[in-house]
């Protein structure tokens, strides 16, 4: 006879069959470091910084990493779960919108703005122990790691961040003066946090139809219209586009403005937050309208120049846009991995499915190739920084092709994920959800794929001729990859001409527009594979980074017949041992490549 009670034994087998629920249930990445989990990462930032910076930065990579997969985690979790309301009067009736956040997202803000200081590492040193501004590289792989725990707040950081350049590029002296040591504080009882207001319901593509008007009024400029998408709604000053009275119409019409959310005897400004959206994702952060009834702005440059010097702005957050699908990949990634390699159906460990082993590499190319595209692209902003002209126009290039095909791929990577947890990948509880949510806005802000693919094809190529110089800079990484077979770099070669041709074509010939998206795909596929081969060849670098560029050449770029089965002997064995988990030589590598 059992001497328990049976209450207690009720009890213990409540516990024993929930446990058994757990076992049965595929756990998530939450209390990983991701930093620690993340090989290509790892393996690539000594590439693209220099031995110095990297030994210096690499134990905030690894804190960064394990918060990301802990505390931010949770936290944006929760976040998520409370999103901002906005309050647009005090009890008084007074218009005095404010909005209010959960504690969460405050914590999260202390992280990013306090501790890491993201808004003012690539503008001053004493950020994170440096003496000096990081490198972008840097920067952005910090990005990277955030990300993966949090992408709403990614906005308001990356747009105080390229809030700060402008200024510092553009605005006035005594401007520069007054904004820029709030801009720049880590102390969040002074800090100013900047955003970016230019859509209007007239025109978000166009932005050739903004309507708001500036006018001069008593020795200042008085901004009068309706902003319709304005994300960080609440930020301390904002940079947005109005049409000075009397300036022609379209966009050489346009002029930058600064404007402040409070005046300096700490009144509110003369605009107002009217709604807050409702939005599919990046719920966290509050995106708004806004009524502009005269607010007090600052002219920041020359006034005819306005959309030129705003594109400034708009080209840093593509980058950005772009490191965060990479990011949100690798969580789609680190997240599938850790199913496949746990849940059981039929018997067996679902990783060991071919079907299933197939769909990982659909997740995983995309994830790889825009790890390095980002890791390149931001190392050619450090050159341009330096004063290398052909860097800077490989960057022209390199931001909207990282834009446009990144955050494109991270729908199907965010989805694909989500199937491979099954149902649960459905469920609220588990990240999945969220991150098929917050993959749908890469496509959207800051340029949608189409006017992306036209800037690449139209104007990066068309006009700017920035394919030339990373043409030559590929070719150049290829020369250099010599430990990979000759015969695999020669078919890169080629395609890597080809690619450069059909883009050229495209751009010569107006009425081939409607290729423009196939084109830019194109670059972007043939740069990654390249960059891929050449991460593969450098000592110390997984060699299987050659093994995805022998993917992309297969499935991205060569001709596939839908109606022929593909050759499964080589192709089973390149998937073998990309999903390995043990380390794999060159030789093993190049064997394959032949
Ligand atoms: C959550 C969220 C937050 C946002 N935050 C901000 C913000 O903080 N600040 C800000 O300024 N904006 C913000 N935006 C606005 C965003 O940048 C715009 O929505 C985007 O630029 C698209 O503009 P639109 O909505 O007017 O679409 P439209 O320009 O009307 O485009 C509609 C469709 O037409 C296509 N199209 C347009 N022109 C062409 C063409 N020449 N050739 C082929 N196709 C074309 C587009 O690709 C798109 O598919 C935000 C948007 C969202 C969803």
């Amino acid at each position: 006879m059992d001497a328990r009670s049976p209450q207690r034994s009720q009890q213990d087998s409540g516990v024993k069959a929930s446990r058994r629920g757990a076992d049965h249930i595929a756990p998530d990445c939450a209390g990983q470091n991701f930093y620690a989990i993340d090989r290509g990462l790892r393996d690539l930032l000594p590439l693209y910084l220099s031995a110095d910076v990297f030994s210096r930065l690499a134990p905030h990579f690894g804190r960064l990493g394990q918060l990301a997969g802990g505390r931010l985690d949770e936290l944006a979790r929760i976040a998520e779960r409370h999103p901002p309301v906005l309050n647009p009067r005090d009890r008084f009736g007074r218009d005095e919108d404010w909005i209010d956040y959960h504690s969460s997202y405050r914590e999260m803000e202390r992280i990013a703005f306090g501790d890491l200081q993201f808004h003012a590492m690539s503008h001053r040193g004493g950020t994170l122990g440096m003496d000096r501004p990081l490198p972008a590289v840097a920067k952005y792989a910090l990005q990277y790691l955030f990300v993966q725990a949090e992408f709403g707040l990614m906005c308001p950081i990356s747009v105080t961040d390229t809030s700060i350049h402008l200024i510092r590029k553009f605005a006035s002296r005594e401007l520069k003066e007054y904004l820029l040591p709030k801009m720049l504080s880590g102390d969040p009882a002074v800090q100013w946090k900047g955003t970016q207001f230019m859509t209007e319901r007239a025109g978000g593509s166009d932005v050739g139809m903004i309507e708001t008007m500036a006018k001069f009024e008593n020795g200042a400029w008085r901004l009068y219209g309706d902003k319709w998408f304005c994300s960080h709604a609440d930020a301390d000053v904002a940079l947005l586009l109005a049409r000075p009275e009397g300036a022609p119409l379209g966009t050489k019409g346009l002029a930058l403005f600064a404007m402040p959310r409070r005046l300096e005897d700490g009144s509110r400004n003369a605009y107002r937050i009217v709604r807050l959206k409702d939005k599919l994702g990046t719920r966290s952060m509050a995106s708004g309208e806004i009524l502009l009834e005269g607010a007090f702005a600052w002219l920041v440059g020359k006034a005819d120049q306005g959309l030129k010097q705003m594109m400034e702005q708009v080209n840093l957050s593509r980058l950005s846009h772009g490191v965060r699908a990479a990011s949100m990949m690798r969580r789609c990634v680190n997240e599938a991995m850790v199913v496949a390699r746990s849940r059981q159906a039929f018997g067996r460990t679902i990783i060991d499915y071919p079907l299933l082993r197939r769909q990982l590499m659909k997740i995983t190319l995309p994830t790889e190739q825009a790890l390095s595209m980002f890791l390149f692209a931001a190392s050619a902003m450090d050159r341009a920084n330096a004063g290398d002209a052909d860097a800077e126009s490989m960057l022209r290039i390199l931001t909207p092709l990282l834009k446009f095909r990144a955050c494109r791929d991270n729908i199907p990577v965010a989805t694909g994920a989500m199937e491979v947890r099954g149902g649960n990948g459905y469920i609220e509880e588990w990240v999945n959800a969220r991150l098929v949510r917050d993959a749908h806005l890469g496509v959207l802000w800051e340029g949608t794929s189409n006017i992306n693919a036209l800037d690449i094809i139209s104007r990066a190529v068309g006009k700017s001729r920035a394919h030339l110089p990373l043409a030559a800079v590929l070719a150049r990484l290829l020369d250099e990859a010599s430990a990979i077979p000759s015969p695999f770099r020669d078919g890169l070669r080629l395609t890597l001409d080809r690619a450069m041709h059909l883009a050229e074509r495209v751009a010569a010939e107006g009425c081939l527009e409607d290729q423009a998206r196939k084109a830019a795909s194109a670059l972007y596929h043939v740069t990654s594979a390249v960059l891929m081969t050449w991460e593969a060849s450098r000592p110390g670098t997984d060699a299987r980074r050659a093994l995805y560029a022998r993917l992309v050449l297969e499935h991205r770029l060569g001709a596939q017949d839908p109606l022929a089965l593909e050759e499964p002997a080589s192709g089973r064995e390149v998937v073998e041992l990309l999903l390995s988990e043990r380390d794999v030589s060159l030789a093993e590598v190049t064997e394959l490549l032949n």
